[in-house]
């Protein structure tokens, strides 16, 4: 009988020791090394201003960006920074003398070009001002998703909204006009577009010298959204600084 036992003692120890040795190491954890996890690093670096003055999206990106732009997620982002911008927005007491300003960016920020971009595949194509030109003479871009409710929301709280585009006043002035009016944009109190005296000047330079007149005016901007870093940068950028997604185009 203690024979038997020992035995059977014998056996599970020997079954347990040769199951503890079989186990094999555990791997390493690691990501996996493809175009999807290459192309959200790129993103991320893009969104973060550490990758500047690029000129096409890498075209291993091509589908990494059209599922981030038509997939959803992008709406989600801007959805997201709505709701903090709002949440910002409800926190500041305005006062009566009608000086209390918002500035937005008009392009990727009011209107959407993302329908012209899936043509470019998403930037993977090379900048076609020509291209772009025709684009917006149809004044067909449709509302950034989200864009017009924060837009009314800013207005209908007494803020003065201002509207400052890199967009040639000269060409594109009325069209301009036509296409925020066409997709609600109702309400402003100004729409500035480039004109002649700052061609050729980059938009951070441009945007600093009208947000320097503007508070020279008088107005406060407690609020800047833009899609582009070179919205938000320069002087006089304003309270809050709010940068929307776009992984596209870079514009110096
Ligand atoms: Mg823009």
């Amino acid at each position: 009988m203690m024979q038997r036992t020992y035995e059977a003692f014998l056996l599970l120890f020997l079954a347990l020791l040769s199951k503890a040795t079989s186990v094999k190491p555990c791997p390493r954890p690691s990501l996996p090394q493809d175009d999807s996890s290459f192309c959200l690093s790129w993103r991320l670096a893009v969104e973060a201003n550490n990758l500047r003055g690029w000129r096409t999206v890498p075209t291993q990106c091509f589908r990494y960006l059209e599922t981030y732009m038509i997939g959803g997620q992008y709406e989600r982002d801007i959805d997201f920074i709505l709701g903090q911008i709002l949440s910002y927005a409800n926190g500041i007491a305005l006062s009566d003398d009608g000086m209390d300003a918002w500035i937005l960016d008009v392009d990727d920020t009011c209107l959407s070009n993302l329908f012209y971009y899936k043509g470019k595949r998403y930037g993977c194509d090379p900048y076609d001002p020509s291209g772009f030109k025709a684009w917006a003479m149809t004044g067909g871009c449709p509302a950034v998703p989200g864009m017009l409710g924060l837009f009314s929301k800013l207005v209908n709280s007494g803020f003065k909204v201002i509207m400052l585009t890199g967009r040639d006043e000269e060409t594109l002035g009325q069209i301009t006009a036509a296409n925020l009016h066409n997709q609600g944009f109702v309400g402003y109190e100004r729409l500035i577009l480039r004109t002649p005296a700052y061609k050729g000047q980059s938009a951070v330079v441009y945007k600093s010298n009208i947000r320097k007149q503007l508070a020279e005016e008088g107005y406060r901007i407690w609020g800047n959204i833009g899609d582009q870093w070179t919205d938000l940068q320069g002087d006089y950028v304003g309270n809050r600084t709010y940068k929307l997604p776009n992984p596209m185009y870079f514009v110096p």
